[in-house]
This record gives C-alpha cells, sequence and structure tokens, in this order.
C-alpha cells in the first residue's frame, strides 16, 4: 500500500493494472474507521492489485476530474478504466471484497480465501451499538481503563447523527446539528482509549458465551456485553419518506414540534402516541390534520376524548399515504382515499410519522433476554438483562421516555456497574 499524488496518477493508475485508490482526508472519522479494513485487505490482495491512497485535500483537481465529492471514496481502475461504482462514507469490509472479488479470477479468489486467518480478540466488554447509549457507555469504562470495544454496523452517532436540530441536550445554549453532538461524543469515546470497530458485519452474536464475530472473521470475546442497538421507526414504504426524512418528514415530536409555531402539520398515525404527540404538535402549530388507515382510532378513549376536545386537530380516517414530495418550503402527501381509491393532495409544513418503532434484537441470536410484549428488552435499575454479564441500555430497553439525555442515562449506570463488577 502507497501514497501517491496527482503527478504519479497517470503512471501508477492509468497504465498501472488492477488498482483500488483510496481518496481520503484528515479529520475524517470515516476514514478512520476505513484505514484499517484498507491496509487488511492490501496484505491480503496485495500480490494481484495495487493498493494507493490519495490525499484528498491535496490533490483536489485530480478528486473532482474523478468525480470525488466525499471522503474517503474508493474508485476501482483496471489500466486507468474504472471498472466499478465507486463507494463512500461508511465503507463495510464486505463491501471491498466484494469489488476486489469481481475483478479477480474465481482460481485467484479461491486462493485469497483460503489465505484469510481467523481472528480472536479478547475483552473485558463488548459494547454492541454507537448511538448515545453505547458512546457513554463506551466514555466512563474507557475513563475507568477497562478494555473495552464498540461495535456498530453504521458509523457511530446513532439517531442523534442524523437529527437535523437538538435543542434539548444540555449544556449547550445554542441548538446543535445532530452529526456535531455525534462526533463530539464519539471524539470523546476514542480519547479513553477504547477500541472502535465500526462499519463491519455483525456474522452473529452468542450473548450467553458472550461471542460476537463480526466481518465472518474476527472473533469478540468479552467479560461482559451491553446491548445498545436501539430501534428502527416503521416506515410507511412511500416514495419521498426516506428523502426528506429529517428535512421535513419528523418521527419525534418533542424534538420538532417546537419548529412548527402557528404553522399546519400533518401526522401519521392513530395510535397513542401518534394521538399524544398530535396533541403536543397543538401547543405550537395553528393546525394538525391526522391521517389514519382506519375508520376509528387505536388509541385509549381517554386519548381520543381529549383529541375530539381539541379544534385545532381534524382525522381524515381511511386514508393512506402514498408519497412525499417538496414544494418549496412545503411537504406535499399524496394520500390514497381507502374507500373510494382515488388519490388526494395535502400540503402542510411538515410531516409527523408516528406508527410504531421495533427495537433491534434480530441480530443478538435466538437466546434472547426477557423481553416486553413489545420486544423492548427488560433491564433492571442497574442495565441487567436476564442474561448473566449482558447488560441493555438505551431505547433498546422498556422504558417510558426515548430520549437522548435518557440513553446516556442508561449508559452511565451499565458502565458504573460493571466498572465496579470488574475491579
Ligand atoms: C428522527 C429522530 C429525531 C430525534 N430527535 C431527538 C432530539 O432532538 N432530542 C432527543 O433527546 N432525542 C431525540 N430523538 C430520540 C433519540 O435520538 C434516541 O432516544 C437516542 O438516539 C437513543 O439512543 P440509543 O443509543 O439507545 O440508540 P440509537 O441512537 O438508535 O443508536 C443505536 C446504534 O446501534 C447501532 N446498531 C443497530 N443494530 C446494531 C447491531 N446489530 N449491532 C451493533 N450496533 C447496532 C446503530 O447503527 C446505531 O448506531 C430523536 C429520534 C428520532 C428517531
Amino acid at each position: 500500500m502507497r501514497e501517491i499524488n496527482t503527478v504519479d496518477f497517470e503512471n501508477e493508475v492509468v497504465n498501472g493494472g488492477k488498482v483500488v485508490v483510496d481518496f481520503y482526508s484528515t479529520e475524517c472519522p470515516p476514514c478512520e474507521a476505513l484505514a484499517p479494513k484498507f491496509e487488511a485487505m492490501a496484505e491480503l490482495y496485495g500480490g494481484k492489485i495495487k493498493f494507493l491512497k490519495v490525499f484528498r485535500q491535496g490533490n483536489r483537481e485530480l478528486a473532482t476530474e474523478l468525480g470525488v465529492s466525499s471522503s474517503p471514496t474508493l474508485l476501482f481502475f483496471d489500466n486507468g478504466k474504472q471498472i466499478t461504482d465507486s463507494i463512500s462514507g461508511g465503507i463495510k469490509k464486505s463491501e471491498i471484497q466484494q469489488r476486489l472479488d469481481a475483478m479477480l479470477s474465481d482460481d485467484d479468489v479461491k486462493t485469497i480465501k483460503t489465505n484469510q486467518k481467523p481472528i480472536v480478540s479478547e475483552y473485558d466488554v463488548a459494547i454492541l451499538g454507537g448511538g448515545p447509549a453505547g458512546l457513554t457507555a463506551g466514555i466512563y469504562l474507557g475513563q475507568a481503563k477497562i478494555k473495552t470495544v464498540l461495535i456498530d454496523p453504521a458509523l457511530p452517532g446513532g439517531y442523534m447523527g442524523i437529527t437535523h436540530q437538538v435543542s434539548n441536550y444540555p449544556g449547550f445554549e445554542q441548538p446543535q446539528p445532530g452529526y456535531m453532538l455525534a462526533h463530539y461524543m464519539s471524539e470523546q469515546a476514542k480519547h479513553t482509549g477504547i477500541d472502535f470497530k465500526v462499519a463491519v458485519d455483525i456474522t452473529s452474536v452468542d450473548l450467553h458465551k458472550r461471542e460476537i464475530v463480526i466481518d465472518e472473521l474476527e472473533t469478540i470475546r468479552a467479560k461482559k456485553i451491553i446491548i445498545a442497538t436501539g430501534t428502527t421507526p416503521n416506515t410507511m414504504n412511500a416514495p419521498g419518506e426516506k428523502e426528506y426524512k429529517g428535512k421535513g418528514i419528523s418521527y419525534c415530536a418533542t424534538c420538532d414540534a417546537k419548529y412548527f409555531v402557528d404553522k399546519e402539520v400533518t401526522v401519521i398515525g392513530g395510535g397513542n402516541s401518534a394521538v399524544e404527540e398530535a396533541l403536543f404538535i397543538t401547543k405550537f402549530a395553528s393546525k394538525v390534520t391526522m391521517i389514519h388507515q382506519f375508520d376509528k382510532l387505536t388509541a385509549n378513549q381517554t386519548a381520543i376524548e381529549q383529541l375530539q376536545a381539541n379544534e385545532k386537530i381534524k382525522v381524515m380516517y381511511e386514508h393512506e399515504p402514498r408519497k412525499f414530495e417538496k414544494r418549496g418550503d412545503k411537504m406535499v402527501a399524496t394520500l390514497e382515499n381507502l374507500k373510494t381509491k382515488k388519490l388526494e393532495k395535502l400540503e402542510s409544513d411538515g410531516v409527523f410519522v408516528f406508527i410504531g418503532f421495533k427495537s433491534n434484537v434480530d441480530v443478538l441470536g435466538k437466546n434472547l433476554p426477557k423481553m416486553n410484549s413489545w420486544g423492548y428488552i427488560l433491564a433492571d435499575e442497574d442495565m441487567k438483562t436476564s442474561i448473566p454479564d449482558v447488560f441493555a441500555i438505551g431505547d433498546i430497553i422498556s422504558k417510558k421516555y426515548r430520549q437522548i439525555t435518557t440513553a446516556v442515562a442508561d449508559g452511565t449506570i451499565a458502565a458504573i456497574t460493571i466498572s465496579k463488577e470488574l475491579n
């Protein structure tokens, strides 16, 4: 693996045979996450493919010419011709390997695979999930000099990292962009000396053996495991939903309703949380239109009565969203009337979706800790689960309020409990 610049490019890449180039930057957490994987791949495939690094800030023109607009970006060439799509951001080992394999013959791939050696690492604590809960546990454990690894299939930050503005996390006078809070927290955790294994594939988890396999090859054994894998919001699978998430479509009224003073808002859902959140939003918004798929709300009677008494809320029953678009500052939802099958448009200043979340327990293997009937893990006041030496924190546990502050609190409690047990 070598570093090259614009001058070397012609020789090394254009006339260079099979080449992979990593355009990286400094002060770039995803570049730091990629570096050890790129090095490991270079060791494995180095006999057949050339591995080169280009410092993007120092070679801007070359990067622009090649269409590289973010760091890190990997480009794959055969004699100067780009042969597969580039990859950027939180790059997984499997994504690189897939592209490298496609550049070689089946026999070469077979030989390389047989040279791959399994790795076993031992830790005191393995944290699964690098959202605010996992990062906080990491900060406390790192400061207590406990050998800890934080594992995440994505880059650290969790929901915080994709939240537009966070205005309720203490310590900041002004609302903070979520990605900055995520950056501060993960840098703080890294500085304590804990290991980060992020943008990895979680191959398997055995909570009873306290063994986690990542990228199919590396087994991580730990004395204690902390589960901090959070939740995934149920989605409507409507075009535009993904695109406008955090840019017109929100999943958190506590966080975002305050930005809708005297504005018109659309709320999707009809269960308890949708009704309660719609009532909360009316403290700010001038009008709330709820879209519900059934002919009756599914919330409890008290909530329904409160909603019926609130003049700002109108419910459109038997309607479902089919598409979301943006027109200027306005969100336009295309709704299907489920009775007549006709499509209609509803314009508002913002859309809130409350159709439930599901806990990210699927990856935790077969023998899960005890959970409530909605699939959230039961943890006691020390964040211990029903499995010895396995803790759970943050949004994944059965609790009433899911916020960054409550996730951070759970992480603190689990880490202090573990520090006392291990010392
Ligand atoms: C759109 C939105 C906006 C919000 N805004 C605010 C706000 O303004 N203020 C506020 O206080 N709260 C807000 N919240 C709530 C807050 O973000 C959450 O309560 C908080 O992030 C929970 O932290 P967590 O660490 O438990 O989980 P998460 O933040 O969900 O992080 C979980 C992490 O686990 C990782 N993971 C997933 N599966 C696995 C696996 N198998 N193995 C390992 N890791 C895994 C994920 O990649 C992720 O990094 C918002 C929530 C949403 C959805």
